[in-house]
């Protein structure tokens, strides 16, 4: 069973398809649990973003390998993995730099319907194509994905939590630790509380930060916020000028760190301004759409603040997301507050719903049920 989005904005349809074995570097991964990330709902509401249709969403996940094509020698039938949405070949001049998880081969590619060694989709209706989304489309019982975008994990860990690592949690945390990097006894703001956000301020928490000041439009999101750490609430509504400002004079100049994670483009300028001259260091995490651009002045650059961005929190999916599984394993990370809800697969309209209202972080879609 796979949950078909035939084309945008409409409820996704949950059906029988066809999945066609593994070809050469593929794995065919059997999912038990995947959740919604506010990606999966641009690609599907398709409005800034290029229309794609019919396709199959999602790509946070967790499954256990069923088949391997030609060539594949990493992975097994039987181990289990996380799909992720940029790969990792192991041998480009990303792969080999410390500094970059941007593959050169499988990095984040939002356009791409087809699989890389043909071009050509696994998943059909009856005879026709259904395009692949970001080389994981886990929204289905069975997926075909390139060995460089599965990271094997220890088979201990529980599939219904670290489905989470596959990309919002791992993408936050990562920010913050990998990226922004504060300093114990710094100042840290994160624009937008969706599970990204709350993820990026456990990695403040864990860097030993003293204030982590949360800001969102949305004021349902500061009370769930406390438990992740934010110290401190700004909503922008309620100011009659620009939250940067509010924020320098909360922090006597402004926060060292900041990390945006709303896909806005107004927080992304506020994110970027609001961090302290000299050294504040602002880290960019939302998509925007498709012909977003943004305007700051020079100046704020001359007066040695840094911006940054990433993707999947600077993490090299295989090679370093089996660590990750093992932090959570060891109690030194906390995912099962981020799943507020849980749906079966019949209802995974449900979970768009819940993201579109902003109710609650992670929606759990049960495969089996
Ligand atoms: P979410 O919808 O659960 O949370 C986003 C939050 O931002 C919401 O609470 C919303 O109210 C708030 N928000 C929106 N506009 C705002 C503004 N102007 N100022 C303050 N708050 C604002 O989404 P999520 O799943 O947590 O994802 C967050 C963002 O991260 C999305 O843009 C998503 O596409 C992106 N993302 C990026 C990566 C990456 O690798 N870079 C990976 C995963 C998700
Ligand atoms: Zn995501």
């Amino acid at each position: 069973m796979s949950a078909v989005a035939w084309e945008a904005g409409k409820p996704l349809s949950v059906e029988e398809i066809e999945v066609a074995p593994p070809q050469k570097n593929e794995v065919r991964v059997k999912i038990h649990f995947t959740s919604l990330c506010h990606t999966d709902v641009y690609f599907w509401e398709a409005k800034g973003q290029n229309p794609l249709f019919p396709r199959i969403l999602g790509h946070e996940a967790e499954g256990v390998v069923e088949s391997v094509g030609e060539g594949v020698i990493d992975v097994q039938p039987g181990d289990h993995v996380l799909p992720i949405f940029t790969g990792e070949c192991k041998e480009c001049p990303h792969c080999l730099s410390e500094a970059s998880n941007m593959c050169d081969l499988l990095r984040i590619n939002t356009e791409r319907g087809g699989m890389l060694h043909d071009g050509h989709t696994r998943f059909s209706k009856d005879g026709k194509p259904i395009y692949h989304f970001l080389g994981t489309s886990t929204f289905s019982e069975y997926t075909v994905v390139h060995v460089g975008q599965v990271a094997k994990i220890n088979p201990e860990a529980p599939l219904d939590k670290v489905c989470v690592l596959s990309c919002g949690m791992s993408t936050g945390f990562g920010a913050t630790v990998n990226v922004a990097k504060p300093k114990k006894g710094g100042s840290v703001a994160i624009f937008g509380l969706g599970a990204v956000g709350l993820a990026a301020a456990e990695g403040a928490r864990v860097c030993e930060a003293s204030r982590i000041i949360g800001i969102d439009l949305n004021p349902n999101r500061f009370e769930e916020a406390k438990k992740f750490g934010c110290t401190e609430f700004v909503n922008p509504k309620d100011h009659n000028k620009p939250v940067q400002e509010v924020i320098a004079e909360m922090t006597g100049g402004g926060v060292d760190c900041s990390i945006e994670c709303t896909g806005s483009t107004q927080a992304m300028v506020s994110a970027f301004e609001c961090v302290h001259d000299g050294w504040g260091v602002a880290v960019l995490v939302g998509v925007p759409s498709r012909d977003d651009s943004f305007k700051t002045h020079p100046i704020h650059f001359l007066n040695e603040r840094t911006l940054r961005g990433t993707f999947f929190g600077n993490y090299k999916p295989r090679s370093d997301i089996p660590g990750v599984v093992e932090k959570y394993m060891k109690k030194e990370l906390e995912l099962d507050k981020f799943i507020t809800h849980s749906v079966p697969l019949l209802d995974i309209n449900k979970a768009f719903e819940y993201m579109l209202r902003g109710e609650g972080l992670r929606c759990m879609i049960r495969m089996d049920a």
